[in-house]
């Protein structure tokens, strides 16, 4: 069946509360929402997400007024030749592989739709049915951070992430407090988020954050600095876990080939869409590593696009996944909703992405 028309539509999704990481305070994400018709007259939704930067609207011009003529015509059954053409279109910048997964993501979901299974079935079928994810712990005061943890183990989550690496000694009292108001039995890692500029001071924190049972650190040091993320990883007894380093394949070949990496942290977004996810975990294994799925955050459609890649990856890590940013907004486009319990994300299993669109909320949320 051939696309008849691509249309990315500009949105902005406000935060419950304002979200915080080691770069900045944000109150609302600008995303794109991706819908692709075929001749059936059904369509597929994707979603180019965007945090920083201004945001995705820019894209969303692009994909409008230069990448949907290059498409309308193709056919969705024909995904190596979509691929490839919106490989050409998005060459000029790293920032068009959003765009891309945007628009690749819907293909998928009307393609699912059309053959009536759900997308991580073309994936090459179910491994799961629930995705174990962290409990998130903004940057906050350190008592605040300890009431947080303690919720999110009543929640079920059994794993926390912590976002640390602008102020040590806070972050040191933060993990002490936490380790101290939450059971032996509940794991613990820390994003700093590029943070740290030193190996070595790196891996003095490091060591102190592992005797409270801290043994995963995320992106630890800036994504140029692999020669000192592979030192790191040799010399201290966390597991190296990739996240700012990782948008494409490219650079997971970079960080495998170098050994800078314990585990990859996969974005849908970053990674062009679901078959740029896909070629990641597949690269991984090949070294023999496992990977884990981040948030941009994505809304909905983008959250259900990873849990489709998460369920079908056979190296998706026993260690959580970060799939619950969806979780931050105050409202989404679409009508259902994706149900997190116990610390699980439950895979849906509607056709497609398993996500429809609402479209009175598509045109109350445009911007
Ligand atoms: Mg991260």
């Amino acid at each position: 069946m051939k696309i008849v028309s691509v249309e990315a539509v500009p949105v902005t999704l406000n935060f419950r509360e304002p979200v915080s990481d080691s770069w900045g305070v944000y109150a609302a994400s600008r995303h794109g929402i991706v819908i692709v018709r075929g001749e059936s007259g059904e369509y597929g939704a994707g979603e180019i997400a965007l945090a920083w930067f201004g945001g995705a609207h820019t894209l969303c011009q692009d994909v409008n007024r230069h990448w949907s003529d290059k498409l309308v015509g193709l056919d969705i059954g024909d995904m190596t030749r979509i691929v490839q053409t919106l490989d050409y279109l998005c060459s000029f910048s790293k920032r068009h592989l959003l765009a891309k997964a945007g628009v690749e993501m819907a293909v998928w979901d009307l393609l699912g739709k059309t053959l009536g299974v759900p997308v991580y079935q073309l994936l090459g079928g179910k491994q799961r049915d629930r995705i174990a994810l962290t409990g998130g712990m903004p940057m906050d005061a350190v008592e605040r951070m300890t009431e947080t943890a303690v919720k999110r183990v009543k929640e079920g989550y059994t794993e926390l992430k912590l976002k640390v690496g602008l102020d040590e000694a806070k972050d040191l009292a933060a993990v002490r407090a936490v380790r101290n108001a939450i059971p032996d039995s509940v794991r613990m890692r820390v994003d700093a988020n590029m943070a740290w500029k030193d190996a070595k001071r790196a891996k003095t924190v490091i060591d102190e954050m592992t005797a409270y049972g801290v043994d995963i650190v995320e992106q630890p040091l800036p994504d140029t600095q692999l020669d000192e993320l592979a030192w790191l990883r040799s010399r201290t007894d966390a597991m190296i876990l990739i996240d700012e380093g990782v948008w494409d394949v490219h650079d997971a070949k970079r960080h495998l080939e170098r050994e800078a990496a314990d585990m990859l942290h996969v974005y849908i977004s970053e990674a062009g869409g679901i078959g740029g996810a896909k070629r990641i975990f597949e690269l991984a294994a090949l070294y023999g590593k496992d990977c884990t799925i981040g948030s941009m955050p994505e809304g909905r459609i983008g959250a259900a696009a990873s849990a489709h890649v998460a369920a079908a990856m056979g190296n998706l890590s026993h260690r959580p996944s970060d799939i619950r940013g969806f979780t931050a907004y105050a409202e989404d486009v679409v009508s259902e909703e994706l149900d997190i319990a116990e610390g699980s994300l439950i895979v849906p299993d509607r056709a497609g992405l398993g996500v429809t669109i609402d479209w009175d909320k598509l045109r109350a949320m445009r911007a």
